[in-house]
């Protein structure tokens, strides 16, 4: 890179932090930073569309997402109101198991109340929204457009700015020339392929060692319009994993009234690429609720498929030479595979020990080996659930634990306290001490009978059938829930196109 080419741009003075990327981590670690900074900028790459619109930026965004109960609680704190924003914009909440029917390693679980919750939306919806509250902050500034391409070096182990350029769609590359934005405190937020390593590289500091764990999980997602006729006393639908069984579903509500179905097969087998192989691979599964379901169902869009989701972790906390002022967060630190949905969580986490240390040393200098540090214990619990595999190594702690382990998933299927400590488990929280020692006394204590082969529903409707094509002006459609036997729309499906059928194309 030619020095002469860069434009110098000043930050104008201390207090100015530079965010890269503009998914969920560089939103919240961008709100975190507002508590300290007196300015904020970040940097995207892609152009921002006002309201929820797809990006190149974020291609998971098609996938089923859930905001999990911890994502929840954390970006309530940094973004107070928010979950009411979510739910307002077509947000779907889900009681967890209560709202569920929840397919455990070891059978159906009982539908009981427990505190955890998910919040079902198009991810396109749950940027928008966090992007909204970060427009009408003063402090905030998103300069679209444009890709950070190397980090500015400063005196004594300091990173003092970055280089970016604007895309230009006249010029034969398609960039400006770079220019150095400065800054007082650069976060990278840049997501799974992240160059800060090789930035980093280029200013003289070693490579950061990797933990790689790949299951072979691929997904492959889409949308339906629900049957005509469909009644339900549950919300959705989550087939999960079990021994010898990596394969698992899910199907959630989101705003319009429409269905997200995901199938996630495991250990290198090809996910299914469109309608009819879905639709099979659904009716293979280890119970044919799905297939059900969706079998009348109508698809709404293409089949999506996504196979690089390795649980990948940098360790940057490890490096003895680092250059203050600089913090990897997000996918760009640890990039989770989704199976349990911890991606949006560990990046909210990240955003809150921002937040604690920055607030709690009053000062962006002098604490990055601080912070390397704190988000590494932070994102230990939900790398170690991302990571867990079926087959710990051998060694009778091991055993044991694969024992526990089943035992506990049997009396999931009957014991409200083991049903409610696998669920916690799942989504990587610590349960409460006495939850945890019910829960130990139920799965050791008597044997238990069969679980129930049949999901603790009854209302999938007899009467459902596939939709006819709709006219554009049709109403929406809305998912019925509770026990009422006519459908009746949700709230938020009359901000939303009606629902259209859509061909059998492929794009992943
Ligand atoms: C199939 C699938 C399903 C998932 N489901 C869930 C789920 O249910 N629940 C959950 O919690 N998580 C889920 N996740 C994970 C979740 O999508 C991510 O963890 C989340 O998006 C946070 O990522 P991030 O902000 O760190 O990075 P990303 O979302 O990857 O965003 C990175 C951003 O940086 C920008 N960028 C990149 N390079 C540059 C550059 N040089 N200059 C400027 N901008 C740049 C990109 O355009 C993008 O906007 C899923 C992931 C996948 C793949």
């Amino acid at each position: 890179m030619s020095l002469d080419a860069r434009v110098v741009e000043s930050s104008g003075g201390h207090g100015h932090a530079v965010v890269i990327g503009s998914s969920l981590a560089g939103l919240t670690a961008a709100r975190a930073l507002t508590g300290l900074m007196d300015r904020v900028t970040v940097i995207e790459r892609d152009w921002l569309p006002r309201g929820p619109g797809r990006r190149r930026g974020v291609p998971q965004a098609r996938h089923t997402h859930s905001l999990m109960t911890a994502a929840q609680q954390g970006l309530e704190q940094l973004f107070p109101g928010i979950r009411q924003d979510l739910v307002r914009a077509g947000a779907v909440h889900i009681r967890i198991p209560e709202d569920m029917l929840l397919l455990g390693p070891a059978g159906w679980l009982p539908r009981v109340p427990t505190d955890l919750s998910m919040l079902s939306a198009g991810r396109d919806l749950l940027d928008a929204v966090i992007r909204e509250r970060l427009y009408v902050d003063p402090k905030v500034t998103f300069l679209q457009d444009h890709e950070v391409v190397a980090l500015e070096p400063g005196p004594h182990d300091t990173v003092t700015g970055v280089w970016a350029r604007g895309r230009n769609r006249k010029e034969c590359d398609g960039w400006n020339p770079e220019r150095l934005i400065g800054a007082d405190f650069v976060v990278d937020a840049s997501g799974r392929g992240s160059q800060a390593p090789e930035w980093l590289a280029e200013l003289g500091y070693a490579a950061p060692a990797e933990s790689v764990a790949d299951s072979g999980t691929s997904y492959a997602t889409t949308l339906y319009a629900p049957p005509v006729g469909h009644v339900a006393d549950f919300k959705s639908l989550f087939l999960m994993p079990s021994p010898g069984d990596p394969r698992q579903a899910v199907l959630n509500p989101v705003e319009g009234g429409r269905w997200s179905v995901t199938i996630a097969t495991g250990n290198g087998t090809p996910p299914p690429s469109d309608h009819a192989e879905l639709l099979r691979a659904a009716a293979s599964l280890r119970h044919p609720m799905l297939r059900d379901l969706i079998e009348t169902a109508t698809p709404l869009g293409p089949v999506y498929t996504c196979g690089r989701t390795e649980n990948r972790l940098r360790h940057y906390e490890k490096l003895r030479r680092w250059p203050d002022q600089f913090l990897v967060v997000g996918d760009a630190l640890a990039a989770l595979d989704p199976a349990h949905g911890h991606g949006m969580t560990l990046a909210v986490e990240c955003a809150l020990v921002l937040d604690h240390l920055l607030t709690a040393h009053g000062t962006a200098v002098g604490v990055s080996h601080r912070l390397r540090r704190a988000l590494a214990h932070r994102i230990a619990p939900a790398w170690q659930s991302s990571t867990r595999t079926p087959a710990p190594p051998a060694g009778l702690r091991a055993r044991l634990g694969r024992r526990y382990a089943s035992r506990l998933a049997a009396a999931a299927t009957a014991d409200p306290h083991a049903a409610a400590l696998l669920l916690h488990l799942h989504q990587g929280l610590a349960a409460p001490a006495a939850l945890r020692s019910r829960a130990l006394r139920a799965a050791l204590g008597t044997r238990h009978d069969p679980a129930p082969m049949t999901p603790p529903s009854v209302t999938h409707g007899p009467e459902a059938r596939r939709r006819r094509p709709v006219a554009p002006t049709a109403p929406a459609i809305g998912v019925s829930t509770g026990s009422s036997a006519r459908p009746r729309p949700t709230g938020s499906s009359a901000h939303w196109p009606a629902a259209q059928p859509a061909g059998d194309r492929r794009r992943s």
